[in-house]
């Protein structure tokens, strides 16, 4: 194994060879809103919005300037206010829970799947009592696609029916998956992404869009995105905000998707690669039948006490690993006085102290993938 050090770093994510594979063209396409001067809401914010709604199937397509603001202007559409409750796990990303918090309504964190890292309905029926409980009405659940892999629908769309609640779905890292052929965009009122660089699909700075077959909400997100504005853009008929994607952002992303579809199945090539490598070694990611992954984040369950030394050993081979999340959001200083589903959420802590993700990228070839098996391996079996 000594040989390994020797050898360079890798990236966690590689974006410079996906850059060489679309060439000198999305060079041109920055290139050419530089010079045509329509930097904000240009031609191709339009285009790409239509692409995005021809790739997913969704009626309508708004895009925005990040994933965040994706998840705050649904919920501002929805007119959500102090006193609501609105659901979503714990075992994501801070922005899930915090749009909650800026409109002064309660996030009620859920437990999640101990095998699918995602939402559990039996926990969101014990954190609606909750919610009942402390005087809260209970209104909207934000579900989240953890690592690629879209949540239990099937479960979920009835609960959220039976207690009266819309259904947000947070698909920052699953955009481009499919729930039994149903694709990421088509779930719930409406769905967010995120367009951040580290994504499955991601731009060269921030961006984010909201998907729905909701005319109606995507108008009241479009006067949103552009600070309340009614028909006149001086006539601020609700309280919006800056939410643009920039238009260099858009043609960044134009060129992107044109290669999306063939990037998720070299990552779904590369997880099953990872998971026959590994699963002598951990608990390799499953994915239930009917469903596939874009693989944002490819993760592993290990034993705590030897997690914590994984990282650092791979990381002495030149291997980056990353931990999503080692921290709840329920944990964290600014949401402890929030509230979650009865007494706590066991499965939550436990994969906190257990996961640890791979390096995982569409240009991952396999020797080099090879190395970090052997890495892992080695490391685990002794
Ligand atoms: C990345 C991410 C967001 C936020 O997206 P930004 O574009 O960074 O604002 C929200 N939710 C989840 C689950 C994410 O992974």
């Amino acid at each position: 194994m000594t040989t390994h050090t020797t050898l360079p770093p890798l990236p966690f994510i590689d974006l410079q060879s996906q850059r060489q594979r679309l060439g000198p063209s999305l060079e041109e396409a920055v290139l050419r809103v530089v010079r045509s001067g329509a930097y904000i809401m240009g031609a191709e914010v339009f285009e790409l919005e239509r692409r995005l709604a021809a790739f997913c199937g969704a009626k309508e397509v708004v895009t925005c300037g990040n994933g965040t603001d994706a998840l705050a202007m649904v919920l501002m559409a929805k007119e959500v206010r102090p006193g609501d409750a609105i659901f979503c796990p714990s075992f994501t990303f801070a922005a899930t829970a915090e749009v909650v918090a800026w409109l002064g309504a309660t996030p009620v964190f859920v437990d999640v799947h101990p095998d699918t890292f995602n939402l559990d309905v039996a926990s969101l029926e014990v954190a609606v009592k909750t919610a009942r409980e402390r005087g809260l009405k209970p209104t909207g659940l934000i579900s989240v696609d953890l690592f690629g892999q879209p949540a239990d629908y099937d479960l979920i769309e009835p609960a959220c029916a039976k207690h009266g609640i819309w259904l947000l779905s947070d698909a920052a890292q699953s955009f481009g998956a499919t729930y039994k052929g149903r694709k990421m965009g088509t779930i719930g009122v409406a769905t967010s992404t995120s367009f951040f660089p580290a994504k499955p699909l991601g731009c060269y700075g921030d961006g984010g869009a909201i998907f729905t077959d909701d005319a109606e909400l995507a108008d009241t997100l479009r006067s949103i995105r552009n600070h309340g504005a009614g028909r006149d853009k001086y006539d601020n008929v609700r309280i919006g905000m800056n939410g643009r994607l920039d238009t260099i952002q858009a043609a960044v992303l134009i060129e992107k998707l044109a290669i999306f579809e063939d990037e998720i199945a070299k990552r779904n090539i590369i997880a099953e690669r990872y998971n026959a490598g590994l699963e002598a070694f951990a608990l390799v990611p499953r994915l239930p039948e009917m469903l596939t992954s874009v693989w944002a984040q490819y993760t592993l369950r290990v034993p705590a006490a030897k997690r914590d030394g994984l990282g650092p050993y791979l990381k002495g081979l030149g291997i980056p690993t990353a931990m999503y999340y080692p921290t709840p959001v329920h944990r964290q200083t600014a949401y402890q006085r929030f509230l979650v589903a009865g007494n706590g959420l066991p499965v939550t802590d436990q994969l906190a102290k257990e996961v640890i993700s791979l390096p995982m990228h569409a240009y991952l070839d396999p020797a080099v993938q090879d190395r970090i098996i052997d890495a892992v391996g080695a490391y685990l079996a002794a």
